[in-house]
């Protein structure tokens, strides 16, 4: 059994000196691919289970410890000191709110959590693709997903006409006797005629047969926040499949993926946007326009700026909901050589290789290593 097993870090991807946050990234990674929530492949909730356990393991220090010191065999049964193996582990330990770390607040209602987890419908996940300026600004976004709904037929009771169970009394629950030579014995079982629901229905509802769920695809409209960056996440809580026997609803959770802009780059709060000047406005220096995420600004550019220096603009950045502050624009200046040259401009330019500009210190000190 124990010669079966892959190796720990090997399961995860990682090196066996990786550090604790790069062991959490990658599990992150891989349970975000194999969760049985969002994998339906087959094999994929085995995957899920080795990686999860993988994952309690490295991510405990002292179970490390033991583990690069006697392998597999130190969490095998009987094994001296071990901790016996991991049939307690269980995917609810592993929900998606725990893999989705660094989540965005969302105000949508509490739900369910523990006690009912048996019966809580399942989680999804969902990709949302916006726009850079869909991120900046934000929007609204509206899609749809495939769950498991309480049927609107029969508000999830699976029947009409209720009343309450006759044979339990609405107790869910009936007490048997039974007499023996030793006495009178009673046990407690769950009513078969209720299920334990404690009532009955006179038609079972045709729409859902009776199970009360039916899968449907549902829209969800969403409000998607001022300041989302690429790979956050969102939770909408007890939006994903309704729960079990009075179980709590899954939650859905929205992963976005910002699409790039044209000359925008984004770092975090911050933006960055390159400068393009030509030869003479960066010799000479000039009052440039600069867009940023809050609209153009018109910036002195001095005499001699050098290709890559860099320009802060404060609170130009994003104004980001979430934390209620304001990132910075940056421009970070770019000369631009030109390529395409008329005859007059090429004059000038030969009238310029003459004047001799490398006097500078540094052309000084690579001419000192040409022979
Ligand atoms: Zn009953
Ligand atoms: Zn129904």
């Amino acid at each position: 059994m124990a010669e079966s097993k892959r190796d720990y870090y090997e399961v995860l991807g990682v090196s066996k000196n990786a550090t604790d946050e790069e062991i959490k990234r990658a599990f992150r990674k891989l349970a975000k691919q194999y969760h049985p929530d969002i994998n339906k492949e087959p094999g994929a909730a085995e995957k899920f289970k080795e990686i999860g356990e993988a994952y309690a393991v490295l991510s405990d220090a002292t179970k490390r410890k033991q583990y690069d010191q006697f392998g597999h065999a130190a969490f095998e049964q009987g094994a001296g000191g071990g901790f016996g193996g991991f049939e307690g582990f269980n995917f609810e330990d592993f929900d998606l709110g725990s893999i989705f770390e660094q989540m965005m607040g969302g105000s949508f209602g509490g739900s369910s959590r523990r006690g009912s987890r048996r019966s809580k419908g399942a989680d999804k996940l969902v990709n949302l693709t916006i726009s850079f300026d869909e991120a900046v600004y934000g929007c609204e976004k509206e899609f749809k997903i495939n769950i498991d709904d309480a049927c609107p037929e029969c508000d999830g009771h699976g029947g009409h006409g209720e009343k309450t169970c006759s044979e339990c009394g609405g107790r869910g629950r009936v007490v048997s006797e039974q007499r023996t030579m030793f006495g009178i014995f009673q046990s407690e079982t769950t009513c078969s005629t209720c299920g334990g629901r404690g009532v009955t229905y006179s038609s079972k509802c045709s729409k859902c047969n009776g199970k009360g769920i039916i899968n449907r695809d549902k829209t969800i409209k969403l409000r998607v926040p001022r300041g989302v960056e690429d790979g956050d996440t969102m939770r909408l809580a007890g939006k994903g499949s309704a729960g079990m026997n009075g179980g709590a609803s899954g939650d859905v959770y929205v992963e976005f993926k910002v699409l790039p802009h044209e000359i925008f780059q984004r770092e975090g709060r911050d933006v960055y946007v390159r400068i393009p000047l030509t030869i003479a406005e960066a010799v000479l220096g000039c009052k440039k326009e600069v867009p940023t995420v809050q609209g153009t600004i018109v910036t002195e550019i001095p005499a001699g700026t050098q290709n890559g220096d860099k320009f802060k603009f404060r609170n130009k950045g994003v104004d980001d909901e979430k934390s209620g502050r304001k990132g910075d624009a940056y421009g970070i200046i770019n000369i631009v050589i030109p390529t395409k040259l008329d005859l007059t401009q090429k004059k000038l330019f030969k009238q310029l290789k003459e004047t001799r500009l490398d006097k500078d210190a540094e052309f000084t000190k690579y001419q000192k290593y040409i022979d």
